[in-house]
């Protein structure tokens, strides 16, 4: 049954992050989950050749598994790529595997270098399939892979974790942010960020969100994810915490900020020169 509203047009979200272990990766396996039980139909593509999307969502990734990787190479179409999940009968999964570790460096002389993966995920394909969401996983890096999932969406989702040095290197993601938006991709903004880790008995937790809300304002999601031992488990056993533990805090946080995410829409950049999304 559809109990969350199903946006008017598809909704193209990266997840990234140039720094690792933020929960990005949870982040989209959850968030996709969260989604697709509400009746909505999600696309998750894995773009970390690590594939712990894949993983958790509990798809084929051998290397040699038609991948991400064929895809931006053009050795495969989307459809040749794609899965369903486990998780939900409406999730599915372009997978990562480890083939995809080389082709920063493959794409480099590839043409149309930029947007490899905006050209084999077309329109076409996105409404072929009815898809109301689609959610690309980043490798913790702003290369050439990051890139192409930036330029194959509008909407970028910034998770960042309730820890010290949060911010570190989220200027510089900004600052990529609008560059892509001046050269190479202009509705690219950030329409949401996530707290993750959120641990509500330390100062820190409450410091770093605090600091979060001054400098972003609305476009920070108001459920923030708690620590979860629950979370962290689940994906030793091909689970999101959806399936694996759904009455749990950490399932519950993601559902929530899953039905945020749905019901505000997207949050469009208040002026031509910024890339975040204010209402
Ligand atoms: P990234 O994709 O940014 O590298 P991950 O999503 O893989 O980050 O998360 C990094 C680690 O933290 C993983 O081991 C994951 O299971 C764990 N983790 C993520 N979110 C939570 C949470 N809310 N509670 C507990 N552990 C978490
Ligand atoms: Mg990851």
């Amino acid at each position: 049954s559809l109990t969350l509203p199903k946006p008017k047009e598809p909704r193209l979200i990266t997840i990234a992050n140039q720094k690792g272990g933020v929960g990005k990766t949870t982040s989209t396996v959850n968030l996709a989950a969260s989604l697709a039980i509400h009746g909505l139909k999600v696309l998750v593509v894995d773009l970390d050749p690590q594939g712990n999307a894949s993983t958790a969502l509990g798809v084929e990734h051998r290397s040699g598994t038609l991948s991400s990787y064929e895809l931006l190479i053009g050795e495969c179409t989307a459809d040749e790529a794609m899965q369903p999940s486990t998780a939900n009968e409406n999730l599915f999964c372009i997978p990562a595997t480890l083939d995809l570790a080389g082709a920063e460096i493959e794409l480099v002389s590839l043409v149309r270098r930029e947007y490899r993966l905006a050209d084999a995920l077309g329109r076409e394909f996105i409404d072929k399939h009815d898809f109301d969401y689609m959610i690309i996983d980043c490798p913790p890096s702003l290369g050439l892979l990051t890139i192409n999932a930036m330029t194959a969406v509008n909407e970028v989702l910034i998770p960042i974790q309730c820890e010290y040095y949060a911010l570190e290197g989220v200027g510089q993601l900004l600052n990529n942010i609008t560059m892509l938006r001046q050269h190479l991709n202009r509705q690219l903004h950030i329409s949401a960020i996530l707290l993750t880790m959120y641990d509500a008995r330390t100062n820190l937790a409450e410091q770093v969100a605090t600091e979060v809300n001054d400098h972003f304002g609305d476009v920070v999601l108001g459920n923030k994810i708690p620590r979860s031992v629950k979370v962290s488990e689940a994906p030793g056993y091909g689970q999101t915490v959806i399936e694996y533990d759904p009455g749990s805090r950490g399932a519950m946080a993601y559902l929530d900020a899953a039905k945020e995410l749905a019901t505000r829409g997207d949050y469009l950049p208040s002026d031509e020169s910024g890339p975040i999304g204010l209402k």
